[in-house]
């Protein structure tokens, strides 16, 4: 009888110090595990978004340039393009106007993200592709290589150059 009460007693005390460290470690632990991978994903989001905002920027620019019929070398304003634009694009990542999330210069230049301009860039076979749709005649001095060319070039030196191996 005097051991049941004692146990009672004991229970109603609640939590030792021990039990809560050890819960606050564990609670502690998966915040480490969790928040990098958090972070990482929003961020890979609003790259994403903001790549997909200089995608529609790139082909607004090639529409405004066809029915307008300017040439590649033509600058570009941002109230050129926002009729060919179906929605305010800013950058996910703390932009506020399209001014201060992108740039634009002319025609044949891709626009570019001003928050985060090094990965934030429009891949280069997207921009090719996007020029070769709006077919706008390049000027004398300007030659386009496609990056499907480029690679194909690369593949044949490479051939040749295991083929000279081979001799020598
Ligand atoms: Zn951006």
């Amino acid at each position: 009888m005097k051991v049941a009460i004692k146990i009672r007693a004991c229970s109603q005390t609640g939590f030792t110090l021990v039990e809560l460290v050890i819960v606050g470690a564990l609670i502690a632990l998966l915040a480490a595990i969790a928040i990098p991978n958090y972070l990482q994903s929003r961020s890979a989001a609003q790259k994403s978004a903001c790549i997909n905002n200089l995608r529609q920027i790139d082909a607004a620019i090639q529409q405004w340039a066809i029915e307008q019929r300017m040439p590649s070398d033509a600058t570009v304003d941002s109230t050129d393009i926002a009729p060919y634009l179906k929605r305010l694009v800013i950058c996910p990542a703390g932009g506020t106007t399209f001014a201060d999330s992108y740039s634009i210069s002319t025609v044949s230049t891709a626009p570019a993200c001003q928050r985060l301009p090094l990965t934030h860039v429009l891949p280069a076979s997207s921009v090719d592709a996007a020029r070769s749709q709006a077919q706008t005649p390049p000027l004398p001095g300007q030659t386009r290589r496609s990056s499907t060319n480029r690679r194909h070039l690369d593949r044949l030196r490479q051939s040749r150059r295991v083929n000279w191996a081979r001799v020598s």
